[in-house]
């Protein structure tokens, strides 16, 4: 399981991403505890970003992270999850990976189904 930085908000999140976070866990595997969760609603993002309303999450490799094959670890942990969560590489200025930023994005309102005849 990823870590916490100390100073992460996690208040506010969606329990949609606690899925995301054992799915990337599973990705990882030995390597997951070498991992961080970076932001969640705290942090300053894009204007209009997910994290204001706790649908994103940024977890990126720390310093003794093994795993480098950042766009295997995107496919296989979103081949864990719905088409319903997107993940983002996100790169420093001089393109090191910065961290992955996950989000949960809901195609449809809680209570539709795709085909469901009007009640
Ligand atoms: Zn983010």
């Amino acid at each position: 399981m990823p870590l916490m930085t100390p100073t992460v908000q996690v208040r506010g999140m969606r329990p949609e991403l606690v899925l995301a976070i054992i799915a990337i866990s599973q990705t990882l595997g030995d390597d997951a505890d070498q991992w961080y969760i970076t932001s969640v609603t705290d942090g300053r993002h894009m204007r209009g970003s997910l994290h204001y309303v706790g649908a994103a999450i940024d977890i990126g490799p720390g310093p003794a992270a093994r795993r480098t094959d950042y766009a295997t670890i995107r496919d296989d942990t979103l081949a864990r999850l719905t088409t319903e969560y997107q993940i983002i590489l996100e790169h420093h200025a001089d393109d090191t990976l910065s961290h992955l930023h996950i989000e949960y994005q809901p195609q449809r309102p809680l209570n539709s189904s795709a085909g469901d005849a009007p009640s």
